[in-house]
């Protein structure tokens, strides 16, 4: 039985590599009218749907500055408009995935915390400070945004993974954070 808070739920095809809008830069957002609100929607469900922790608006073919996150813990994702990483500090190393490029993971530099600024869903200014897996995927976000993706920055002397299959797999552990930072993004 449908509950009274039903809605419909868009969820859309996440554009994989090589297409060409993962490599163009992404126009602010100057206004937020009904349409940047129905992309804030689609880039949520779709991301939902996906299970993984961030989806950039180029990856759902729009070229607007929004992104939305979802971290494990979180019950519902986050939508963040023209983000912009304003401080960045410390290197580690971290595994990591995308949407676009499914079944890949590569083992990337990124900061050790960010400070990140912009409109959230409310179009209420934001700063959040940021680190762990939260950096990690407002750097990757805010990357697809400029055209940038994760195998820019793959250490020159690895290459990217594949996951193996399934049926490889021995679930025998609980996922650590380790496992958690390989979430696509
Ligand atoms: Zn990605």
């Amino acid at each position: 039985m449908l509950g009274l808070k039903e809605r419909i739920v868009a969820v859309v095809p996440i554009l994989e590599y090589p297409h060409s809008i993962l490599r163009q830069r992404a126009k602010s957002v100057a206004a937020i009218d009904k349409t940047v609100f129905r992309l804030a929607d689609d880039l949520m469900d779709t991301l939902v749907d996906s299970g993984g922790v961030g989806l950039a608006a180029n990856q759902i073919g729009s070229l607007r500055r929004v992104i939305a996150l979802k971290m494990p813990e979180d019950e519902e994702p986050s939508v963040y408009i023209n983000p912009r990483i304003v401080h960045r500090e410390g290197v580690r190393e971290v595994s990591e995935g995308c949407l676009s490029f499914p079944d890949h993971y590569g083992i990337v530099q990124r900061s050790m915390w960010v400070r990140v600024t912009g409109l959230d869903r409310k179009t209420n200014v934001f700063q959040i400070c940021a680190d762990g897996l939260l950096a990690q995927a407002f750097e990757h976000e805010t990357d697809h945004l400029n055209g940038i993706l994760f195998i820019d920055h793959l250490l020159s002397h690895q290459h990217l993974f594949e996951y193996p299959d399934e049926e490889e797999v021995e679930p025998e552990h609980e996922p650590n954070d380790e496992y958690l930072a390989e979430a696509a993004q």
